[in-house]
């Protein structure tokens, strides 16, 4: 095979949504596994859509996936300038090669001239097509007079370069995902090429660009199939080879139903983009949500590509190996809110509690408590199977470090017996006795306690629980009090003892 050159090629008008970071990723795969090249090529030849701040988001996206360019603005390399804007210079001289060759023409229409026959062509139920059959009756070099568009270019008079598309011929290519695809061009328009601002279209700059960086395989979504015939005949009429094209499905909405947009995140409250979004319509991020770039990347991967066997878990190098273009699927992938959640609770199950805790820490310390990190370990140690998010073992560890302030009426309606505070100051009587104040060693001596007196260990270890946490929940009684202390829990028996009891 050809040395494998791919580029992923954004342009800079938004955040960068996870559609594009998937494309990214398939192009980065691809290299890797093919010993090949990943190109980060900027394409703003459209200033109209310019937004600033863009470009430098989707570097820090692709970094934070861990997603490595070769060659790009910052990266340099041989094949530069990596931002079409830096060399609008060199896609004029390819658009005047193709007019030289007949192959385009200069356009005068003005934009209310065309939007007038856009509008006609409408109001009879039809489109209108700037192609073979209307050219004539346009104002353009192939239907003026030679001396009088030749004026026209002399007297600075605004026009655009269009593409010259044969009528009525069949056009012949192949997609990797898609197969082989005919379409026939009376169905396309001239397409502009060169716009009156002196910068090219993405059509000519994207083609110029693929042929100039030698790209050997183009691996975008599937919104640009449509203007792959088009890419084709450009090809065709420089005479050059064309890359190899596969183009991926779309990521669809959660219910199947159409393109997966910002709205649908905002309604449902999930990022469609990696990183936080800062400039005036402000977006979630998947980073600033608490997801683990390692679980974002795994799921993206598994959306619209499948490794042939029911595993899951990969880290980005098993990426490499598994990837193949022939098992990315043809048609969209829903996006499943849940399951990319999944993904990050496996990836943080995968972490050491070392780890969790060096995280968590910085929760805490947000909030104002500084615990030693051997306590904090073996806390995230007794929830992290709950969890999907470091942040969320605050939820579940809330009571640990703070005595319960109200307890739940719902929970005390259903455990607490009138017979409930003296067995409870009775526990406490037990606990205190207990020198090694160890979960297993505990739990024995308090199971004994109970068996002698008869009494109910459901019961005792309910009402238990409601004064120590002060709600049903948390993880195992014994761990919890063997974290907090001997003083500590026999406080909170007193406390709770003798607030419910008032409340009763
Ligand atoms: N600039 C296009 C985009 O924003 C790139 C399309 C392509 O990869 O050819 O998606």
């Amino acid at each position: 095979m050809q040395q494998v050159r791919v580029r992923f090629a954004p342009s800079p008008t938004g955040p960068l949504h996870i559609g594009g970071v998937r494309t990214a990723l398939y192009n980065y795969l691809f290299a890797r596994k093919n010993n090949g090249t990943f190109i980060l090529r900027i394409e703003d030849t459209d200033q109209t859509r310019f937004v600033d701040g863009a470009e430098e988001y989707i570097m820090e996206s692709l970094k934070w996936c861990g997603i490595t360019v070769d060659e790009g603005i910052n990266e340099g390399g041989k094949y530069g300038p990596y931002r079409q804007s830096d060399k609008k210079d060199i896609f004029r001289q390819y658009a005047d090669l193709l007019i030289d060759k007949n192959d385009a023409y200069y356009a005068f229409d003005s934009r209310d001239q065309l939007d007038k026959l856009r509008k006609d062509a409408d109001k009879e139920g039809k489109t209108f097509i700037y192609n073979a059959s209307a050219r004539n009756s346009r104002q353009n070099s192939l239907s003026l007079p030679e001396a009088e568009w030749k004026q026209r270019l002399k007297d600075g008079a605004p026009y655009v370069i269009r593409y010259r598309m044969p009528l009525n011929e069949d056009i012949h290519f192949d997609d990797l995902i898609r197969g082989h695809i005919v379409v026939n061009t009376s169905t396309l328009d001239d397409k502009v090429l060169f716009k009156s601002d002196g910068m090219p279209t993405y059509h000519l700059a994207n083609i110029v660009d693929d042929h100039l960086m030698e790209i050997s395989h183009v691996i975008r979504g599937e919104e640009w199939l449509p203007s792959l015939p088009l890419h084709i005949m450009l090809y065709r009429s420089f005479g050059w080879d064309a890359p190899l094209f596969a183009h991926l499905p779309l990521l669809l909405k959660p219910d199947g139903e159409g393109k997966l947009s910002k709205r649908d995140g905002d309604k449902m409250g999930f990022p469609v983009f990696p990183l936080y979004w800062p400039y005036g319509e402000t977006a979630k991020g998947y980073r600033e949500e608490g997801y683990y770039p390692e679980a974002f990347i795994n799921m993206l991967a598994l959306l619209g590509w499948n490794p042939g066997t029911e595993k899951e878990i990969f880290s980005m190098s098993e990426l490499i190996d598994a990837f193949s273009i022939d098992r990315v699927h043809k048609s969209g992938s829903r996006f499943n809110p849940e399951k990319a959640k999944w993904f990050n609770h496996q990836y943080l199950m995968q972490r050491t509690n070392k780890q969790l805790a060096i995280e968590f820490r910085e929760f805490l310390r947000i909030q104002g408590f500084h615990h030693d990190i051997g306590q904090i370990e073996t806390l995230v140690g007794l929830v992290k199977d709950r969890v999907s998010f470091v942040s969320e073992i605050w939820n579940e560890t809330d009571f640990f470090f703070k005595s319960p302030e109200t307890y739940d009426k719902d929970a005390i309606k259903k455990r607490w017996k009138p017979e409930t505070p003296a067995q409870l100051l009775e526990l406490k009587e037990v606990l205190a006795g207990i020198e090694d104040f160890k979960p297993d060693a505990m739990e024995s001596k308090v199971k004994s306690w109970i068996e002698a007196k008869g009494y109910n260990t459901g019961a005792i270890m309910n009402a238990f629980r409601i004064v120590i946490v002060g709600a049903s929940r948390g993880p195992h009684m014994f761990d919890i009090i063997s974290w907090l202390g001997k003083e500590e829990t026999l406080k909170r028996i007193d406390k709770g003892v003798s607030v419910i009891g008032k409340s009763l």
